[in-house]
């Protein structure tokens, strides 16, 4: 079997592991339970397939979505990665189950409802597993933004392999979320790993809203580049477009709203564009990859840091200087908690409400944006960035917030 630091090698073709991979990996080769929280992007996946590669049986990949499965079965089959997927969409089930008997699987993708079922825990009971991999293990805990249920069946077959180690994994996780992970899972608490959020690349900006489109278009003057507009609403998306448009500057909407022909057109133009901006809903950006987007502004308040983080998260991903800029007003908030109590489902409302006020401290904060990004997600930052607009600029006023500010100059 190969060492991990040879699977890199050889079996991915990557010369260095990234961030705290290796960390993750040196876990799960000493048996060890892993809660890694890692961005979207940072290569998780290479956490698992590895010690799948280089430990005794066949790693299990608990993962909630068919479709994200079968993604993984390829790139891990590219790869030279013995892979499959047990899913009620797999007409050849019955060879999945023989290569797992026979010792031939490096990897085996499961939904988590197939897990607690009679059937698959008599097959899985004969195998020696590597690891059992918790792909996006948000979704086992109510404070998370996606609980699902079926997550919660995924004990039964913990219980059952208490030898088998455990790794759990997340990009989106707040401190509550992550105890409740750690819980759930039954992982010790000093086996959170987390790092890899910071985007050093981006400026953060947050200001009050005082005549946006005058404020957007004075944003669009600086930043020549391509950005994404995010919008609170699809009559506010169209509406701002038609007035960012009017500058001269190649302008579109997106919002679900739209005809889907449309939708695709506007898409596809702004991937191929290097000046256009994209005035969208929140509907936009999931599996676009634009490295070159130079800036991405909000109109209104995103709902939550994890959110804000993965909106302006679009901005920049070829690692070149680009601008993130947050447009807020008083009303987002009042807005925000009157939804929380009529629409919200009562037990998920204390998630939300901490989610919000996670929020209103990042936005009225007199001290370093990243520095409060960062500590959301875990990390211990510097106290300082020197490329947020408070760092850069900072507040004055008596005791420096916005707010204060602008009840002060009322
Ligand atoms: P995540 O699940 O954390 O969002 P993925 O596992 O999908 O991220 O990996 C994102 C990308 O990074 C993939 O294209 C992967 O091949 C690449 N990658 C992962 N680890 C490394 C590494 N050590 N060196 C170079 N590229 C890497
Ligand atoms: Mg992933």
């Amino acid at each position: 079997m190969p060492t991990p630091l040879e699977a890199l090698h050889e079996t991915f073709g990557f010369s260095q592991f990234r961030g705290r991979q290796q960390d993750v990996i040196d876990r799960v080769m000493a048996g060890c339970n892993t809660l890694a929280v890692m961005p979207t992007g940072a290569g998780k996946s290479l956490t698992y397939q590895i010690p799948a590669l280089c430990r005794e049986g066949t790693g299990l990949v608990i993962s909630p979505l068919i479709a994200l499965m079968h993604d993984q079965v390829r790139s891990a089959e590219a790869a030279g990665i013995r892979a499959a997927a047990l899913t009620s969409a797999d007409d050849n089930r019955f060879e999945t189950m023989d290569r797992l008997r026979a010792g031939q699987l490096d990897l085996l993708y499961v939904a988590p409802e197939r897990v607690s079922t009679e059937g698959f825990r008599r097959l899985i009971d004969q195998t020696p597993l590597a690891l059992i991999a918790i792909d996006e293990a948000h979704c086992v805990s109510e404070w998370g933004h996606d609980f699902r249920p079926d997550y919660r069946l995924l004990r039964g077959l913990l219980e059952e392999r208490p030898e088998v180690p455990r790794l759990a994994l997340t990009a989106t996780a707040d401190h509550h979320t992550r105890e409740d992970i750690l819980a759930q899972l039954g992982i010790e608490p000093d086996g959170l790993i987390l790092a890899g959020f910071d985007r050093e690349n981006l400026r953060y900006g947050i200001t009050t809203r005082d005549g946006v489109a005058k404020q957007l278009m004075a944003l669009l003057d600086d930043n020549p580049g391509s950005g994404i507009v995010y919008a609170p609403t699809r009559d506010a998306t169209e509406k701002l477009a038609a007035q960012l448009g009017a500058g001269g500057r190649p302008t579109r909407a997106y919002h679900a709203g739209l005809d889907p022909q449309i939708r695709a057109a506007n898409q596809r133009a702004f991937v191929a564009s290097e000046d256009m901006v994209m005035v969208a809903t929140v509907a936009f950006g999931m599996g676009i990859d634009k490295p070159d987007v130079r800036f991405v502004a909000h109109a209104g308040l995103p709902k939550s840091i994890e959110a804000y983080y993965q909106e302006t998260g679009r901005a920049g991903r070829d690692g070149e200087p680009a601008v993130t800029q947050l447009f807020w007003g008083a009303d987002d908030f009042a807005r925000a908690r009157r939804r929380i109590e009529t629409d919200v489902e009562e037990g998920r409302r204390p998630g939300e409400r901490q989610r919000l006020n996670a929020m209103a401290m990042l936005v009225e904060a007199p001290g370093c944006r990243r520095a409060i990004l960062l500590r959301h997600f875990g990390e211990t930052p510097p106290p300082a960035c020197g490329n947020c607009d408070n760092c850069l600029n900072p507040p004055t006023g008596i005791d420096g917030t916005v707010v204060a500010q602008k009840l002060l100059s009322a």
